[in-house]
């Protein structure tokens, strides 16, 4: 019989807890038995592994976060401590390991699958910044928060005649902050991807203002050039000439606390299965990811070897738009 294991690193996302509890039940309809590593790779370095039944990821796949537990762990990013990590494994006799997460995460992995070790990842983090997957778990559901925020501060912005600057999360990705700036309907979107001079952002706000508009929302992510601080304090220096009045709002860690939508679900259970099926057909050292809506297993060292691209189109049709 076969013992696999799973685990949750980096930042949570929701829809993770519907992966591991697909994993865990797929694997038992193998016939395997299944472990939950708790804290992510440093759990593992430690030893936090525990039998999973079925019984035991009842009532998660509604939470977001994970039931595991997740952690970044600097230890396992050296030889030493991925030998400690696998001899860990090896005494509890568990043969194959899962990794929900997203790019560190499955650096984390390759370098596993590099050592020998089967490995199979799952694409999850809300950045969306994970190549192999051209959407990730807990990206719409991260989407979403955003939204809703963005949909809040516009009632409260028409109502004070003032512009709202939102700054959202992605690490050095834009992807969050231009999907939700353009489904916000959004005045200007800052993202990495592409610097904007804090003038013409400044000039956009200027003609929205003449131009009889109640309202303006600037969506900044956090990785960009100039992030929300910084615009802030731009602004404060120039508000004369914007018209509106600025306040200033962080989404931060509330855009990672959500209930998984639909979609992050289904795409949890549906990687997650995906995942245990490769394992059984021997097809290791691979991400479980969807790309043009097949889930699709993509190479590790491909996945850690390029980089995820934005399509700036949508950010020209975003400015089109805010007219
Ligand atoms: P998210 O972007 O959603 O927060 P992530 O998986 O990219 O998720 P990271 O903090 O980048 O999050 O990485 C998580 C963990 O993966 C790290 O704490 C570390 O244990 C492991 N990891 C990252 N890079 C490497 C590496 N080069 N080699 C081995 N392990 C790594």
């Amino acid at each position: 019989m076969k013992r696999i294991a799973v685990l949750t690193s980096g930042g949570d996302a929701p829809g993770m807890n519907a992966a591991i509890r697909a994993i865990v039940r797929t694997g038992l309809d193998k016939g395997w038995e299944m472990f939950g590593v708790h804290n992510g790779y440093a759990g593992l370095i430690s030893g936090e592994i525990m039998p999973l039944g079925a019984r035991d990821v009842g009532g998660i796949i509604q939470k977001g976060g994970t039931m595991l537990g997740s952690a970044r762990c600097r230890e396992f990013e050296t030889e030493e401590g991925r030998r400690k990590a696998l001899t860990q494994m090896e005494q509890q006799g568990i043969g194959g390991l899962i990794v929900i997460g997203g790019n560190g995460s499955q650096t984390g992995a390759y370098e596993l699958s590099r050592m020998g070790f089967p490995v199979v990842g799952v694409a999850s983090t809300i950045d969306n910044d994970l190549y192999g997957s051209d959407i990730t778990i807990g990206v719409q559901t991260a989407m979403d928060v955003a939204l809703e925020a963005i949909d809040r501060l516009k009632v409260t912005a028409s109502s004070h005649h003032r512009a709202f600057l939102l700054e959202v999360m992605g690490r050095k990705c834009g992807y969050l902050a231009l999907m939700a700036g353009i489904a916000g309907g959004a005045e200007a979107i800052m993202i990495p991807e592409q610097k904007t001079d804090p003038e013409v952002v400044a000039a956009d706000l200027r003609a929205a203002y003449d131009n009889g508009k109640a309202h303006a929302i600037i969506v900044v992510a956090e990785g960009a050039q100039n992030n929300a601080d910084g615009m802030a304090q731009y602004f404060q220096i120039h508000r004369e000439r914007l018209g509106f009045e600025l306040r200033v709002t962080k989404l931060g860690h509330v855009q990672r606390g959500g209930s998984p939508g639909s979609f992050d679900r289904i795409l949890g259970t549906q990687l997650g299965a995906a995942a245990t099926e490769s394992l059984e057909k021997g097809n290791k050292g691979v991400l479980m990811g969807m790309i043009k809506g097949e889930i699709t297993a993509t190479p590790l060292d491909v996945v850690v070897e390029n980089k995820k691209d934005l399509d700036l189109r949508l950010l020209e049709l975003a400015k089109v738009l805010a007219k």
